[in-house]
């Protein structure tokens, strides 16, 4: 069998955030191109059922309850996943929230923590376990931590959002440069706008604010369409792959020329 640099047969992937949006494409991506995958997220039965969608790819793919932000449930769930599909290869922190928007001037400390906790906590302590892991195994790795355009940019109005997730590209950096000698790269993707539940209301809402909004937005986007899922779910294969094995600290923006625009 011709394998491509891209192949990523055998090894155990581990997807936050996995059982919607762009989580359950990178499963989907992950699961078509080899990998065994276990989908983290808090509703269980939404991860059973992502679990039984993407079980079309005739991969193990398992569903595990975890809330990101929660130490104590990702070493967990990272041991259930170790005990059932073996050690991870590639780890893509994923899991995200959108933040509350509020003028900055008056933005609540709790919400502020909220989106921390998921946003950043939840990153740094995902991809913490399976760089320890993957460290033990010896047989290197890819973490991978879904950041956003919003890092480039800030976000009037979601401050701890672009905040989080300009913090995650700075972690990347940090965990790229400590594990390189153990065969670990560490990278974020940037997405730009892509349809999913979290942007719902910009890109399907009815009234006349969002339908300002959607248009404006799509002005800015050379591209002149919304993000799919798909389209990160390719970025994150790269990233995996032995096509990537001397890409790691970096950066890849995915948004239609958003950014550049
Ligand atoms: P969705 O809202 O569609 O999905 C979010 C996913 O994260 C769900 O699977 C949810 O599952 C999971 N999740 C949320 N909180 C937690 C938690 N505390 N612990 C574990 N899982 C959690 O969002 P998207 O697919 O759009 O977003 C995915 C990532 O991409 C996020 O990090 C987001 O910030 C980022 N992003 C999205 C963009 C967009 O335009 N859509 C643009 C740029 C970045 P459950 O509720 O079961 O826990």
């Amino acid at each position: 069998m011709n394998q491509t640099p891209f192949d990523l047969q055998g090894r155990v992937a581990v997807v936050t955030g996995g059982n919607a949006g762009i989580g359950a494409a990178v499963a989907g991506a992950l699961a078509a191109a080899g990998c065994d995958v276990a989908i983290w997220g808090r509703d269980q039965e939404r991860n059973r059922d992502c679990a039984r969608r993407l079980a079309e790819h005739g991969r193990a793919v398992l569903p595990v309850a975890c809330d990101v932000s929660d130490e104590l449930q990702v070493e967990r769930a990272m041991s259930r996943t170790v005990e059932e599909l073996g050690r991870p290869d590639v780890c893509v922190a994923n899991a995200g929230t959108a933040a509350r928007r509020h003028p900055s001037q008056e933005y609540p400390l709790d919400e502020w923590h909220r989106v921390m906790g998921i946003n950043l906590d939840g990153c740094f302590l995902t991809l913490r376990a399976a760089a320890r892991r993957m460290v033990e195994g010896g047989a290197g790795g890819s973490l991978v931590a879904i950041s956003s355009a919003a890092a480039l940019q800030g976000m009037p109005g979601s401050p701890p959002y672009a905040a989080a997730k300009a913090a995650v590209l700075s972690l990347v950096r940090s965990l790229a440069v400590e594990f390189a000698r153990h065969g670990i790269r560490a990278n974020a993707v940037l997405p730009g706008w892509i349809d999913t539940d979290m942007i719902g209301d910009v890109v399907h809402g009815q009234d006349s604010r969002a339908q300002a909004t959607r248009e404006a937005v799509l002005r800015r986007i050379p591209a002149r369409r919304w993000g799919r899922p798909e389209d990160i779910g390719g970025a994150v294969v790269y990233l995996a792959s032995d096509a990537a094995a001397y890409h790691t600290g970096d950066t890849l923006v995915v948004d239609g020329g958003y950014t550049v625009f």
